[in-house]
């Protein structure tokens, strides 16, 4: 099942009357805390409030025809709606590369999935079905844009084409296969859907993405991670730097930090540098650091 349920306020405040519980993304509690026991599945709450919102109607309109009183509706404006969340499945971190991907494809576990065209899972060296692609190098951005929702693949835009420049300078390409000398590089964001207007990542949006991320790592088994941009920087260093979320990047920049025991090498985020072409000599001082780490780890 891949549709998202909408309701909109005064629904969900008659199926709460009726005592039908559904999943809210008002409530970050459940987005964050609840108990998997206590979720619905999509299908039964699904079918759940659309009779009870039936019924509910139905009363409504006879009651209105009753009293003679009522005037006859006007149009009114949409109402603001949000997707029902669904908690995301257990065992992320036991599964193969396919049931991740599929796992991703199918996410409810955010209001993000209401507004998406697309999830982005990643892009990279090219693998058999199913199998996870042989990668040196791990790219982390931040969140899919307009273009990457569109077509379902990070990076595809400006700041893609800056990115692909940035490989090609390393001799590396989005789709290159690892060969002797290595290379292989496997292109993710933190988050699997754009957030709408490309606002910035809410925190409760990255910790229900994060284990998907998580798990990209532990099957890719990259030699070296750049993380790019704020967002990823943060994602990725929070956990062993509590002061990240203050820290500028430029700060994190110019040594060598660790994620689930992989390098990390952090640079500026190719949209940032559009906007500071100057700062692109930073960037490939980043550069040049993660592939003389490499270099010398080997
Ligand atoms: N910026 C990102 O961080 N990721 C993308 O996929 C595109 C732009």
């Amino acid at each position: 099942m891949t549709d998202t349920l909408h309701l909109d306020k005064r629904q969900r405040a008659m199926l709460a009357e009726m005592g039908v519980r559904v999943w809210s993304p008002m409530s970050e509690a459940a987005v964050m805390g609840a108990p998997a026991e206590e979720a619905h599945s999509f299908a039964a709450a699904s079918e759940l409030a659309t009779q009870a919102i039936a019924n509910a109607a139905g009363y409504d309109a006879a009651a209105h025809q009753m009293s003679g009183a009522v005037p006859a509706p006007v149009a009114k404006a949409q109402p603001e709606v949000a997707p029902i969340i669904i908690q995301r499945p257990e065992g992320i971190d036991q599964m193969d590369w396919s049931a991740l991907h599929s796992t991703v494809s199918g996410c409810q576990a955010c209001t993000l999935c209401g507004s998406r065209q697309n999830t982005v899972f990643g892009v990279g060296a090219p693998a058999a079905e199913g199998e996870t692609p042989q990668v040196d190098w791990l790219i982390v951005g931040e969140t899919p844009g307009e273009d990457e929702d569109r077509q379902g693949e990070p990076f595809v835009g400006q700041a893609g084409k800056l990115l692909d420049n940035m490989l090609g300078a390393m001799k590396l390409s989005r789709t290159g296969v690892r060969t002797a000398e290595g290379g292989g590089v496997y292109i993710a964001n933190v988050l699997k859907c754009r957030p709408p207007g490309n606002r910035n990542p809410k925190p409760e949006e990255v910790a229900q993405c994060l284990p998907y991320l998580e798990r990209q790592v532990a099957l890719l088994k990259p030699k070296m991670i750049l993380a790019i941009g704020r967002f990823a920087v943060q994602a990725l260093l929070r956990d062993s730097m509590p002061e990240v979320d203050t820290t500028p990047v430029g700060k994190l920049r110019g040594r060598v930090h660790q994620y689930q025991g992989v390098p990390v090498v952090v640079t500026y985020h190719p949209n940032y540098v559009l906007r500071n072409l100057p700062e692109k000599a930073k960037v490939w001082a980043d550069l040049c650091l993660a592939m003389a780490h490499l270099k010398g780890s080997e």
